[in-house]
């Protein structure tokens, strides 16, 4: 489906260093950064460099070297956090009205230090 994407968002702001950002990683298509108002011990905000409003979108026009650099990042902080089979983490991504999407810049939140509660919808 197409996407219109608003340049003004926060996250657009960021990457253009508009706004400063707790960087946790930086890569050539890639941007990860502490979520201003956490919500578990780790919480880190990935996001591509280029200009996808959701993961259906991202997933459906981002080119091969995006999408790999995007999931290896996404490893990388995973290892950093200390994140294993042991112990967890959750990995969402909201998509517009119905997924209560705040921000119109495609980004996956990495979750982890604590037991979550159940998924609810
Ligand atoms: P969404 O509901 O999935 O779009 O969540 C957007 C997230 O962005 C929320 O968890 C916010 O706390 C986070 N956020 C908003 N502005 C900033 C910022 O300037 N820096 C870091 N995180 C932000």
């Amino acid at each position: 489906m197409p996407y219109s994407y608003d340049d003004q968002n926060i996250f657009a702001k960021i990457l253009r260093g508009e706004i400063p950002n707790n960087t946790v990683i930086e890569t050539d298509h890639t941007l990860a950064f502490a979520d201003i108002h956490p919500q578990a011990p780790t919480h880190v905000l990935v996001i591509p460099k280029g200009a996808y409003v959701t993961y259906e979108h991202f997933a459906a026009e981002a080119s091969d070297a995006e999408i790999l650099d995007f999931t290896r990042t996404v490893a990388k902080i995973c290892a950093g956090a200390g994140i294993t089979q042991d112990n967890g983490a959750r990995y969402i991504s909201n998509a517009g009205p119905h997924g209560v999407q705040e921000v119109p810049h495609f980004h996956l939140h990495i979750l982890a230090g604590r037991t979550m509660g159940r998924m609810v919808a």
